[in-house]
């Protein structure tokens, strides 16, 4: 058997069409056609006046701080657990990412921790939404009102969740998304902003543009030292015929996971991702986590992954044990969830036999260690 993946984007037809047309025929007066439609329908379909398409929802989220002023002297709090992409943009503009704990059953930002950190240099409040997971917006923009802090989303790796049937990454001032090619809609590589705000809107895409003003009749007139994060067309084809399948794309991912608690659900000790009351979870990764009781570290379930052939993939390590952001708060519940949880594989395609496999090689690693 060969090795399985824990991620791998689901590639068909449709793909292969659109982005041969785009090859062929998106160049000159047509070099944008599929990035405008990419926005307009990604906009319509995350719920959002406006979308930009971006090279990454780094380049998203970096474009969004700079257009809310975000520089020196200044901070900007997030969960301690989180990908190094939501925290370093913050870096590079200058300000000081705040890394507060998590909560110890979404695994996203502890909305107390946030609001217990908030200082007078606090510019900013992000929320991921992690794995899937739905942050608590509700308390994270009653802290953003409290203090007239912005609530920004990283919606990256939240396609199809949805809190209250409105979609992750439109409820706060702006959201990125991700389209990296392990993430549950892909372009290789890519990202979009969202947002409802005009103002905001008109300035990142000014920012994203090296600073040129659309409409600007000179054209090549720099207003400001801008960005480049642009989306290339081949990309936007590629984004527009995954869009075609969303539906399916999402589909799948809750499928793998819900199958995965089915042949999980019952071993004591062992939590999976959340789905509460008036949320959906797009299930991005299906993650466990095992009770301390359990005595299972992500080290050895990753071993035993490695020794049957599974691709695992360690949870986010706290970006505060990297070192790489100087003094933080120390954060138990983010240290200690780390040490045991892994995400299993869900490519889109994954097929019963495998997810069962997985499943096994899980309730093996958790039983071996009770025995002993
Ligand atoms: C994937 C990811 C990103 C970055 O996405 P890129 O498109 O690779 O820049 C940011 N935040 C989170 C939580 C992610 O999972």
């Amino acid at each position: 058997m060969s090795r399985i993946p824990y991620a791998r984007p689901s590639i068909t037809q449709v793909e292969i069409e659109y982005v041969s047309d785009a090859i062929t025929n998106g160049w000159g007066d047509r070099c944008y056609e599929y990035i405008t439609k990419f926005e307009t329908s990604f906009a319509a379909y995350a719920g959002t006046t406006s979308a930009i398409a971006t090279s990454s929802a780094t380049g998203a989220l970096h474009l969004g701080l700079a257009a809310l002023g975000i520089g020196p002297g200044q901070e900007v709090i997030l969960a301690d657990i989180n990908w190094v992409a939501t925290a370093a943009p913050i870096v590079h503009l200058g300000a000081k990412p705040v890394l507060v704990d998590i909560l110890r059953d979404t695994w996203c930002v502890d909305p107390h921790a946030v609001r217990r950190a908030v200082t007078p240099r606090t510019r900013a409040i992000i929320g991921t939404h992690l794995y899937g997971n739905t942050c608590d917006m509700t308390a994270l923009l009653e802290v953003g009102l409290e203090f007239n802090i912005p609530v920004i989303e990283d919606a990256a790796e939240g396609l199809g969740s949805r809190i209250e049937n409105q979609h992750v990454g439109s409820l706060g001032v702006f959201g990125t998304f991700s389209f990296h090619g392990t993430k549950t809609l892909t372009t290789g590589e890519g990202g979009m902003f969202v947002t409802s705000d005009d103002g905001i809107y008109e300035k990142v895409l000014t920012l994203g543009n090296h600073g040129r003003a659309r409409n600007d009749a000179r054209k090549l007139w720099p207003t400001d030292i801008g960005y480049k994060f642009k989306m290339s067309n081949l990309q936007a084809a590629l984004g527009c015929a995954q869009l075609t399948r969303i539906d399916e794309l999402i589909l799948e991912k809750r499928r793998i996971f819900f199958l995965y608690r089915e042949l999980l659900g019952d071993l004591d000790g062992l939590s999976m991702n959340p789905e509460p009351t008036g949320t959906q979870n797009g299930f991005w990764m299906p993650t466990i986590v095992c009770d301390e009781t359990l005595g299972v570290s992500s080290e050895m379930l990753l071993r035993s992954f490695d020794n049957n052939g599974i691709d695992g993939r360690p949870f986010f390590w706290p970006l505060s044990s990297t070192k790489l952001f100087g003094d933080q708060p120390s954060n138990q519940i983010s240290y200690s969830v780390s040490g045991r949880a892994v995400n299993l594989p869900s490519f889109h395609q994954m097929k019963e036999s495998e997810i069962e496999f997985v499943a096994n090689v899980v309730r093996k690693t958790v039983k071996g260690v009770q025995q002993k």
